[in-house]
This record gives C-alpha cells, sequence and structure tokens, in this order.
C-alpha cells in the first residue's frame, strides 16, 4: 500500500529549473560542461534496464566531441543577427535543471548581478539532446552494439508505454520530451513560413529578421521575406501546453462517482471523463461541458484536486472534483459518442475495488478485480485518474454542501 498515494510521475519536478538563467550563454556553457545528459533518439529516451530500470545519464564529457557546445555566442540578439542559414544547424540542448542535492559535479555559478544578483547557485546541472540525426552519438550510446541487436543494457526504449521509471526521471525525461519533440515541429514560423532558430536552451524560437546567406553584394541588407510576427516581441514562439481537464464526478448526495467506458479500453474498464479546454474557457466550464457532452450529467460547483503533466505531446492534465445538480444526474449517451457506457458507481464500491487493486499489486499498477460477479478495473495508482476516484471514494466530498 506504500505507494498507492505517492504523486503520479512527471509530478514533483526534482530540479531548479532556474528559468531566468536561460537566456544567459555564459551559465549555460559552463552548466552544460558539468552536466548529465539525456539523450533521446526519435523521442525515446536513452534507458537501461540493469540493475534496474532507469534512465542512462552520460556525463556530456563523454559526448562532446560529438555533439559541440551550442552555447559559445555572446548573447541571445548577436546569435539572432548573425544568423547564416547556411550554417549547419547546432545540436538542441535542453536546459532541466540543475539538482541542488548533488555537489559532487563541483559546478557553480556566480550571478552577474542584476536579475540574477550575487547567488552562486550550485549542483548538478541536466539537459536533454536529440541524436536522431547523428548516427557516431547513437552508437556511442548503445556502447557499439547495434540498435535492436539487444534487449538489456542502454538502449532506446518507448516512454509512453512503460511508466515504470523512477518518478524523478520520468518528471526529467517528460520535460525533455516535450520541448525536443516541439522544436522539432516548429522549425519554420507559423507566420511567414521561414526557417526558426532555437533560443534559451530549447525553450524559445525566433524568426530571425537578417540571413547572412541573403548578402551576395555590397549593399544587401540580408532581411528576409517580410513577417508579420516579426514586429517588437512577436516573432517567438514558446512551447505550447494544452490544458486538460479529468475530473471525478460525484453524484449530489456524495455516495456515488460517475464513470465512463471508452470504445477503446477493454472490457470491464472505467475511467473518469476527460477532454481539452477549448480556447477561452475557464477551467470549470470545460469539465461542465465535457461531462455533460460525453454523459448528460450536469455538473454544478468543481474544484481543482490536483494536476498532471502528461507530455505525450504536450498536456498538462488538471484533475477535477465536480458534483452533479441534484436535477442532472440522468445519464444520456445521445450527445458525444465517445462513450460506450457510463455509469454511477456506488462509492462503497470503488473502495473494495481500490483496496483489492492496491492490495494486490506488486507494481503499484492496477490489477483486474471481481467485486462480486462483475470484473471491473480502474486505471493503475499512476494514473491522476486513479488519485480522484480514490479522493472520492474516500471521503473528500463528505461533509460539505451538495451544491
Ligand atoms: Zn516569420
Amino acid at each position: 500500500m506504500g505507494n498507492t498515494r505517492a504523486p503520479p510521475p512527471t509530478t514533483g519536478f526534482p530540479l531548479n529549473r532556474l528559468s531566468f538563467l536561460r537566456d544567459t550563454p555564459a551559465f549555460l556553457s559552463s552548466a552544460l560542461a558539468s552536466s548529465r545528459v539525456i539523450l533521446f533518439n526519435n523521442l525515446h529516451p536513452l534507458t537501461t534496464t540493469t540493475p534496474h530500470y532507469s534512465v542512462h545519464f552520460l556525463p556530456y564529457t563523454t559526448i562532446s566531441h560529438l555533439l559541440p557546445n551550442p552555447f559559445t555566442f555572446e548573447s541571445e540578439d548577436a546569435y539572432t543577427s548573425a544568423y547564416d542559414s547556411r550554417d549547419p544547424i547546432p545540436p538542441i540542448f535542453v536546459f532541466l535543471g540543475v539538482d541542488e542535492k548533488d555537489l559532487e559535479s563541483g559546478f557553480e555559478y556566480q550571478g552577474q548581478g542584476g536579475k540574477s544578483g550575487d547567488t552562486v547557485y550550485k549542483g548538478r546541472p541536466y539537459f536533454a539532446v536529440d541524436v536522431s540525426g547523428n548516427e557516431k552519438a547513437q552508437e556511442l550510446a548503445l556502447g557499439g552494439v547495434k540498435e535492436g541487436e539487444k534487449t538489456e543494457g542502454p538502449n532506446w526504449r518507448p516512454q509512453r508505454v512503460d511508466m515504470g521509471l523512477p518518478a524523478r526521471e520520468a518528471a526529467m525525461v517528460g520535460f525533455g520530451r516535450q520541448v525536443l519533440h516541439w522544436n522539432m515541429n516548429n522549425r519554420f514560423c507559423s507566420s511567414c513560413g521561414s526557417s526558426t532558430i532555437s533560443l534559451h536552451a530549447g525553450t524559445k524560437r525566433v524568426c530571425p529578421g537578417t540571413d547572412k546567406a541573403l548578402i551576395i553584394e555590397d549593399g544587401d541588407t540580408g532581411n528576409r521575406i517580410v513577417c508579420t510576427v516579426r514586429k517588437g516581441v512577436h516573432n517567438i514562439a514558446f512551447p505550447r501546453t494544452d490544458p486538460t481537464v479529468i475530473m471525478a464526478i460525484v453524484n449530489s448526495a456524495g455516495d456515488k462517482v460517475l464513470l465512463g467506458h471508452n470504445k477503446r479500453f477493454p472490457k470491464g474498464f472505467f475511467s473518469t471523463l476527460a477532454g481539452f479546454c477549448e480556447p477561452c474557457e475557464s477551467v470549470e466550464d470545460a469539465v461542465r461541458r465535457e461531462t455533460w457532452e460525453e454523459s448528460g450529467v450536469r455538473v454544478g460547483r468543481v474544484i481543482i484536486h490536483s494536476t498532471q503533466p502528461w507530455p505525450y505531446p504536450a498536456s498538462l492534465m488538471l484533475g477535477c472534483i465536480g458534483q452533479a445538480l441534484p436535477d442532472g444526474e440522468t445519464i444520456d449517451l445521445g450527445h458525444d459518442p465517445e462513450l460506450e457506457e457510463a455509469r454511477w458507481f456506488d462509492l462503497g464500491h470503488i473502495r473494495r475495488i481500490i483496496e483489492k487493486a492496491e492490495g494486490g499489486a506488486k507494481d503499484g499498477g492496477g490489477q483486474w478485480v471481481s467485486d462480486g460477479e462483475e470484473v471491473v478495473r480502474i486505471p493503475p495508482p499512476a494514473a491522476i485518474a486513479h488519485q480522484l476516484i480514490a479522493a472520492v471514494a474516500r471521503g473528500f466530498v463528505g461533509g460539505v454542501p451538495k451544491i
């Protein structure tokens, strides 16, 4: 039972992101030299199975000859105005943050006054880098063995299907993966179609105004085509995060929870309802809308219980608990055909399912549980859906006004 209330993976980020130093090349350059790096190949992180399943971090010093330090410029402005489309594209090293508990690396950086004052930042820096196009780096990562020739030791393993990494590593992998994926899909300006460049250690892209490749004879300005977003500070893009609501809805009496069976789910599997927030929609409204669309149930009050990043590719799941209106509890699947079945489950029934699932799970995962004649399964404890269901089953809504 020990891990059943642990935070889901990808929450509890273990590093200090020092986000205000991402635009400081001197800091990034120094941090990279002392860092450990998570390598990705086609968005699969380099992990190992020995002695246990974990990320296979590489010291930057072991890969620096294949992946040169890209933070050798003086300032982001200087880097942007020196843009030359004939130059090779440098590797994108995503700065994940500093583990302030690990002082072995000896890394420290003294703030240069101004925004960071005189503070000294210490710890082990971590970066993520994608090596999809770099065969030599891939070879080095796998220890000289070709991909597909081994199942143990360092290898590229898909993350989404396997949530078994230690929680702190899952969070770091998630951050790196999401930012690398966003960079891959945003190589061109969404306004003018010109190539963009990566700044802020992978967390910002800009559409440069000039390209040295366009300077052919004296007097050429190097100006690229007119880009409507290249005015003021608007020629920039940041990684997107898509808010997604996921909700445990209790009835007005507070003794039942609404769960749904999606047609993609295995037989007997029920989970909380969920859906994307629409543009200009509050979290509360999104919970009410999605619940009504998928189940016909009308929801009154809504509170946010907990949240979980879900970087596949870019969601932030906003875990909510809502309560149905007394006259709005009738299930009607006639609107959005997303669910095959929606049902009010007695919370006593859910408690028995949770106790059996958690009691019988060696890895904290959910299991098939027989409750009377019916076999029902809910998501495993690593999923925020489980946390929400468990919260209402354990009386989260008890003792509060019904509406
Ligand atoms: Zn542009």
